[in-house]
């Protein structure tokens, strides 16, 4: 089913998995991980793609294990790395298992990436045009509550997205954030440039504490300054630094439904505790609300 018709119909839960390193290997513990995720009953569960595209096969045999549980998968595809030809084969690909549903992106150029990037897709609304001329699939695109790392202002930004609503993305997903207020802000500014689509936010609890400087050099995102005081303060106790990124993210998502977010995306890291610890904090609130 279209992730688009059931966001009409209700508020979506969603988790994002992404294809193991070492495939052979750690594909197993995917798998339960995706079968521990379906008592949570999510509306879907999303697969990235890597940047440089090598794992494009397995981002689709992840994507077809989830339809084949019963649940909606979200492929990501990368335009960034790719040929039409790459476009042409994820396109049959998917369609071969039934997906219905992708994540269409640019992708950032990996550093030890030789080739040229963006040769053909140069934008994520390329990618998103290619897809409408070539398949019937339908698509969401990403955007940034704090900004693109890129762009010089939010305006721009915003102009890019409305773009690939033009396009035709159906909904859209956020990056992670910390500070709320950012993703309300985005909300707020995108529907005065007329983007009208859903914009799901996406909920990442920090439960490493390796994870703060990662995140803040990965993405650039703000931590608020309470919740960053509290993180270095509980720093060197692992199981309490655990339980104040899951309740930070309880919070963040209590707040997020109480001001109207059309859904809930968690980024759980292939964890399933990670989504149990959440679901179990606020089981009520996904079997009412959601
Ligand atoms: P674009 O929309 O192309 O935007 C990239 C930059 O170009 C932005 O600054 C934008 O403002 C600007 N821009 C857009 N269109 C134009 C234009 N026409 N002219 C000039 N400037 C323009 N990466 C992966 O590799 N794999 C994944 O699975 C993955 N999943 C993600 C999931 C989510 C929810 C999010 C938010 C990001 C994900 N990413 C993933 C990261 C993403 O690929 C990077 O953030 C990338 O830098 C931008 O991708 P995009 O699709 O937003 O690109």
């Amino acid at each position: 089913m279209k992730i688009s018709k059931i966001l009409k119909k209700k508020r979506t839960l969603s988790f994002e998995v992404f294809p193991p390193k070492k495939y052979d290997e750690e594909i197993v513990k995917l798998y339960e991980t995706i079968n521990a995720l379906k008592q949570y009953n999510p509306d879907f569960i999303s697969v990235t793609c890597g940047a440089n595209g090598s794992n494009r096969k397995n981002n689709t045999e992840i994507a077809g294990y989830i339809k084949e549980k019963g649940i909606e998968p979200l492929a990501h595809l990368t335009g960034g790395p790719s040929t039409e030809e790459d476009i042409l084969n994820a396109i049959k690909s998917l369609k071969e298992k039934n997906i219905e549903n992708v994540l269409a992106l640019r992708g950032d150029k990996p550093v030890d990436y030789e080739a040229e990037y963006c040769k053909t897709f140069k934008h994520a609304t390329d990618l998103m045009d290619y897809i409408n001329k070539n398949s019937d699939l339908s698509f969401a695109g990403a955007c940034y509550p704090e900004g693109h790392s890129e762009c010089d202002s939010l305006k721009e930004d915003l102009i890019h997205m409305k773009e690939k609503q033009d396009a035709g993305a159906e909904f859209f997903i956020t990056q992670i954030f910390y500070d709320n207020e950012y993703y309300y802000r985005l909300v707020s500014e995108a529907r005065k440039v007329g983007i009208t689509k859903p914009i799901i936010p996406g909920v990442m609890p920090l439960i490493f504490p390796s994870s703060i400087k990662r995140t803040k050099e990965m993405c650039g995102l703000t931590i608020p300054l309470e919740y960053r005081n509290m993180l270095e303060y509980y720093k060197d106790n692992p199981k309490v630094f655990k339980e104040i990124g899951i309740n930070y993210a309880v919070y963040q998502i209590m707040d997020l439904i109480a001001k109207g977010a059309p859904g809930i995306h968690i980024y759980i890291m292939n964890n399933s505790k990670t989504a149990e610890e959440i679901y179990k904090r606020l089981e009520h609130v996904f079997k009412e609300l959601f």
